[in-house]
């Protein structure tokens, strides 16, 4: 450990790499390369094309904000508690900040910031950022997709999440997923659950593991999240939700099922479903990819957290949403054979064995016309490029040399089938192009 020195006056220690060449991305973290990012970047634009297509609006919210905001999520929730990057900028007195370990906080509080008009259907996309221990499929920084409604409490509103995450998944391929469902239940069905819970887990705390007899001092619902061998037994046995559903909420859970059903989308009754945060209310759901490990076969989830705007200093607001984890989802098309990486070959490599301006007018030229166009800098030698024209996957090689300057034409060589080559004259070779990539 050695310090280094931050603030004027304050020391900011932390570990220095030995040699700058043995940077790496940070613990968790991943550089995504094409075809990839291009991979990451259409999925999400077939999720906005789907989502938009449903009216919902999106929302570009910072990447950190004030520590408050997320405390709002739950006092007991992981995220908050053990996960949330937090740190304190160079104002005086000092802002506590935090690199957003979700969304539908933030989306809550602009929704009290700027009071659009409701119902308010919004979508987003971004990273988040978790201080988690890192395997496959968890990371520390992790992309989302998701939606949020505010202000409306119909089930429909619910099924109306449900469904467009399940169009999506179909979109994309991934059409083996399960929906698992449950209700939490509210303010005035929770707490005698919550109670029979408690009484529960606390009648078999000795066979409970060290961890969540921890977790049920602070909240027993959260002993649910626990996946410890010692834990599962205990958990099957423990009180349902759903038969203690008051009966508003088993109104609101029945018409979400019925809709769900008419809607033919198929889902599991999954009484033990408690997701990870605290602001759930009523409908909680859960997207499962089957071709994944359990430990992080969840590719999404949301549900209903009416009163969660309250806590923002908003007015009485319902409100439901999800978010799905993309870097999951791709592991699932993986698993699945679906959502290939796109084909990045170029349409055509500019090989430029004399240097000069001629093969960026005709790059520029080309790329106007529509076409993928790479090319080879430097003068290198012919063979150099044609190797490169080669790793481009190009179907043909635009090769401009001496000769071809003084003919006023450009040399076509076929990559792909025979490699056949002819001379185009340089006015027609847009034209000659074109037609060849109709
Ligand atoms: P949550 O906000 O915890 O409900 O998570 C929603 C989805 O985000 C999960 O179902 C995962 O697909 C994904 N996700 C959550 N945490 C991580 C993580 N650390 N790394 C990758 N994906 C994650």
């Amino acid at each position: 450990m050695k310090s280094v020195t931050g603030r004027p006056g304050r020391p900011l220690k932390c570990r220095v790499v030995a040699g700058i060449d043995k940077l790496r991305a940070p613990k968790g973290t991943r550089d995504i390369l094409a075809p990839d990012s291009a991979r990451q970047r259409h999925l999400v634009d077939r999720f906005a094309a789907i989502v938009e297509s449903a009216g919902y609006g999106q929302v570009i919210s910072p990447m950190f904000e004030d520590v408050a905001v997320f405390s709002r999520v739950g006092e007991s929730t992981d995220i908050v508690t053990k996960e949330m990057f937090a740190f304190t900028d160079r104002d005086d007195p000092p802002q506590h900040l935090a690199l957003r370990p979700e969304l539908t906080a933030s989306i809550a509080r602009a929704f009290v910031q700027h009071r659009p008009t409701a119902p308010w259907a919004v979508w987003y996309e971004g990273p988040q950022f978790r201080y988690e221990r890192p395997q496959a499929g968890r990371y520390r920084q992790f992309m989302q997709v998701g939606v949020e409604v505010l202000g409306s409490a119909d089930p429909l509103a619910d099924v109306d999440t449900i469904v467009l995450a399940q169009e999506f998944f179909d979109d994309i391929g991934l059409t083996d997923t399960s929906l698992m469902v449950n209700s939490m239940g509210d303010e005035q069905c929770r707490p005698a659950y919550l109670d029979a819970v408690r009484g529960h887990f606390t009648e078999h705390a000795a066979a409970l593991s060290e961890q969540s007899r921890e977790t049920l001092a602070k909240n027993p619902l959260r002993v649910f999240d626990s996946k410890r061998p010692p834990d599962q037994p205990i958990i099957d046995t423990a009180p349902s939700l759903v038969d203690h559903l008051c009966a508003d909420c088993l109104a609101h859970f029945d018409d979400v099922r019925s809709a769900l059903d008419r809607l033919e989308v198929d889902y599991v009754l999954s009484p033990r479903l408690v997701r990870g945060l605290d602001y759930y209310r009523r409908t909680t759901f859960e997207f499962i990819a089957p071709g994944l490990d359990t430990a992080q076969n969840a590719i999404g989830g949301g549900g209903r957290y009416d009163g969660l705007v309250e806590q923002f200093g908003g007015p009485p607001t319902p409100g439901v949403g999800f978010a799905l984890g993309v870097d999951r989802i791709l592991l699932a098309c993986d698993a699945a054979d679906v959502f290939a990486a796109p084909d990045d070959s170029a349409d055509v490599f500019i090989v430029d064995v004399v240097g000069g301006v001629e093969a960026s007018v005709l790059s520029q030229q080309l790329r106007r016309a529509g076409l993928v166009v790479t090319r080879g800098f430097d003068q290198r030698s012919m063979k150099a490029q044609m190797k490169l024209a080669d790793r481009s996957g190009a179907r043909v090689a635009i090769i401009i040399g001496e000769q071809e300057l003084s003919d006023g034409a450009v040399t076509v060589r076929h990559l792909r089938a025979d490699s056949d080559q002819h001379a185009v004259p340089y006015p027609d070779i847009v034209s000659h192009l074109q037609e060849l990539f109709r």
